[in-house]
């Protein structure tokens, strides 16, 4: 128990008047709603929903007043932000908690934050808050902390106790993403870090104002610990601002609904958001066991600047296991999953709480009906001491979405997997793609200022093929729906790089019946920074969004900076100079630019030193592939080859669609010699192919023999290690002795 800070004086301990429902202690109110919980397995226990049946359209109109509120508040605090990445993109949402800490309903945006805010809260019940330092009308508190409840250090957050008549009736809590966060290396998804100690300005659920006023002194602790104070400061006033608009709206509809019908309202949601959940559940899916996995590569080995022990080429594991259950349990498990690392890609279970909800939102429940009530209708596995749920406190996590993004295609591929089962073709989906490359960096600005970047282009990513129409071009990420790239010249105002071109990159969607959501590049020249360091953060040589029923993936990473570039004097000789690379086969970039080339599978790089004029590439990933390409129609492939989305040298490799340019330069699929070909490709797979038997018995013989990568068998071992459970599976699956363990020899 938290020592007793006194209100006022002469208020003592014992004369304490708790600040929750029916003099309870938020700490109380919190224990009892988990209590009834797990006597009952309703919110509250509630049985009857008695304010939405007796008067629906009254309950419905207080829902959409909260709701409106919230995206009002969004709406218009956004614009009290100067960072493109709040104000262009809208990396910010605004939600409405009760005191115990469950959220209501939440505002359009980056809703992978459901359930983050309700865990910071939480943990302020937890640890007395209301005791010390005090929960008072006007306070304000801030988080950024993943261990606490938040995605990823960079996510801040504020709160705002919500009073009537001297009983918090609830939070309003908001979010956004900053430019930079302070950690060990610049920008706001660092790669730097390889401790908690590096993630840079650490908010542990603070009290930072009172009286709707700001602290001074946790202002200046925030300007001297981030490299661009004027975004923060302005980004703590979008979330100040929007969570008051938020209060006075709750206020609003207190007054005009009383008291307690609001406070049955708040409750009565969470449980239909609960129950609607379930019913989901049954009418969409078939109950059983799905299985997904995906690989996450980290390959540091070689990289200058980290100690040995973190300069390690690492290749992760993600098994995804989703249980449905006959009446409507939704159990995701992630046994298995390899063990957290010195690097910035641990995922507290709060993050990986983010993850579902922003997948789910836009899957299950893509509704505006959205709370903790789905939270509630769900259970979890996140084993300790993985990348999961690292459990150590050292365990970095500046750059938690690293792992999180291609881990969590499992869920999609095996929620489709139901669907399509189920019949509902229209759900179906292949995996989105990695919001990668990171384009990162810091130092310098054009106007000599101190900065940390990281364009947010990489909202703009394809998303995974549909089982009736192709992914999305360039149109959002996996967690925010939302996607913008953003104007280019609001980029060049704010960060020290100027646009050679921004265009298609082709062959970055994974072929299929129906292709992946292709991406886009943007290549740039280093412009009037005199001291900046750049990185590429991306997803190594793993391929991150895998397709399915029969689709590609979507094509890994790659490199192409230029160091020393000859741009400038290309410009003052009135040269020509790349504005793209359409082909890393064919370069444009090597072409029509001398200097040294950094070009090649290094898709991870802690950052290094660039200088005005020089070259950075790029590029953004597509959406995994669905159905065999060889059922694509022509007519989709001339598509794609003339919008640059498919190199024509790959349309017969992949597609088997024999290609020609008519007089016009436009390319022509010719249909008779497509289905010539195709059956010629249909009948040598059957020629190769071997039976499943057959199969599995030669794999067997490779792993006994430890015939498989390195990294691939310590990666296994690990998994082994951890989970007695998975490992055990695992042997079965492979008929291995009990005692089996992979050969770690080079
Ligand atoms: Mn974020």
């Amino acid at each position: 128990m938290a020592t007793f800070l006194p209100k006022e004086a002469g208020e003592t301990e014992k004369g304490y008047k708790p600040i929750g429902w029916d003099g309870m202690t938020l700490r109380e109110m919190l224990e009892t709603s988990e209590r009834l919980f797990a006597e009952t397995g309703r919110y509250w226990g509630i049985e009857e929903l008695t304010l939405k049946e007796k008067d629906p359209i009254r309950y419905e109109k207080i829902f959409a007043k909260l709701r409106g509120g919230l995206v009002n508040a969004r709406e218009t605090a956004m614009n009290i932000s100067a960072s493109p990445i709040v104000q262009e993109l809208g990396e910010l949402c605004f939600a409405f908690y009760t005191p115990e800490g469950d959220s209501v309903a939440l505002s359009t945006g980056i809703i992978v934050h459901v359930h983050t805010m309700s865990d910071a809260i939480k943990f302020m019940i937890r640890n007395d808050y209301e005791l010390n330092p005090r929960i008072r009308p006007g306070d304000i508190f801030s988080n950024n902390k993943p261990s606490i409840g938040d995605a990823h250090n960079a996510d801040v957050q504020t709160f705002v106790p919500i009073f009537w008549e001297g009983e918090l009736i609830g939070w309003a809590g908001g979010v956004t993403h900053v430019t930079d966060i302070g950690a060990s290396t610049p920008g706001n998804v660092p790669v730097g870090p390889i401790s908690s100690y590096e993630d840079g300005l650490d908010l542990t659920a603070n009290k930072v104002g009172e009286n709707d006023i700001l602290y001074q002194d946790h202002e200046i602790r925030c300007e001297m610990g981030v490299r661009t104070p004027m975004f923060w400061k302005l980004d703590e006033r979008t979330r100040v601002a929007g969570c008051h608009m938020i209060r006075y709206a709750v206020e609003r509809i207190i007054q005009g609904e009383g008291i307690d019908t609001f406070k049955r309202f708040i409750r009565e949601a969470i449980e239909e958001g609960r129950r609607s959940f379930i019913h989901r559940v049954k009418e969409l899916l078939i109950p059983g066991k799905y299985f997904a996995v995906t690989f996450v590569d980290l390959p540091l080995e070689g990289e200058m600047g980290l100690p040995d022990y973190a300069a390690v080429d690492r290749l992760s594991h993600a098994p995804h296991e989703l249980t449905i259950g006959p009446n409507g349990e939704f159990h995701i498990s992630f046994d298995g999953a390899s063990k957290w690392g010195y690097h910035s890609f641990n995922c507290p279970p709060s993050a990986m709480q983010g993850a579902i909800w922003v997948l789910l939102t836009q899957t299950m429940i893509p509704n505006d009906k959205v709370n903790d009530g789905a939270y509630l209708a769900t259970t979890h596995f996140f084993p300790p001491y993985t990348l999961a749920n690292p459990v150590v406190k050292e365990a970095a996590t500046g750059a938690a979405w690293g792992f999180l993004i291609p881990a969590f295609t499992g869920l999609i591929r095996s929620l489709s997997r139901g669907l399509f089962a189920r019949g509902y073709l229209e759900e179906v989906l292949s995996s989105y793609a990695m919001t990668m490359n990171a384009m990162q960096g810091g130092g310098k600005d054009q106007y000599g200022r101190e900065t940390g970047i990281l364009s947010f282009e990489l909202s703009a990513v394809g998303t995974g093929a549909r089982s009736v129409l192709d992914g999305v071009d360039y149109a959002a990420a996996m967690w925010n729906p939302e996607g913008n790239m953003g104007d280019i010249e609001v980029w060049e105002l704010v960060i020290p790089l100027m646009y050679l071109g921004r265009s298609v990159k082709p062959n970055t969607a994974g072929p299929g019946k129906y292709r992946g959501g292709s991406g886009f590049q943007s290549l740039y020249a280093i412009w009037k920074s005199l001291d900046i360091v750049m990185q590429n953060a991306g997803d190594g040589n793993v391929f991150p969004a895998p397709g399915i029923f029969g689709g590609y993936p979507a094509a890994a990473g790659y490199r192409h900076n230029v160091l020393g570039a000859d741009l400038l004097k290309r410009f003052e000789e009135g040269r020509e100079y790349p504005t793209k690379e359409n082909d890393p086969g064919d370069s444009e970039i090597s072409r029509l630019c001398e200097g040294k080339h950094l070009f090649d599978k290094r898709t991870l790089n802690y950052p290094y030193r660039m200088n005005h004029g020089d070259i950075y590439y790029s590029w953004y990933r597509g959406g995994g592939g669905l159905g065999d390409p060889l059922e694509r129609d022509p007519a989709l492939i001339e598509e794609d080859l003339n919008n640059d989305i498919l190199l024509p040298r790959y349309a017969l490799s992949i597609y088997g669609a024999v290609a020609r340019q008519d007089e016009n330069g436009r390319w022509v699929v010719d249909r008779e010699a497509t289905e010539k070909k195709r059956a010629e490709i249909r009948e040598e797979r059957g020629r190769i192919a071997i039976p499943v038997f057959q199969f599995l018995t030669e794999e067997r013989e490779r792993i006994l023999k430890g015939d498989i990568a390195l990294k691939v068998r310590r990666m296994y071992n690990e998994s082994i290690e951890l989970s007695t459970e998975w490992g055990n599976w695992f042997k079965s699956f492979w008929n291995l002795p009990p005692d089996f363990r992979f050969s770690e020899d080079e």
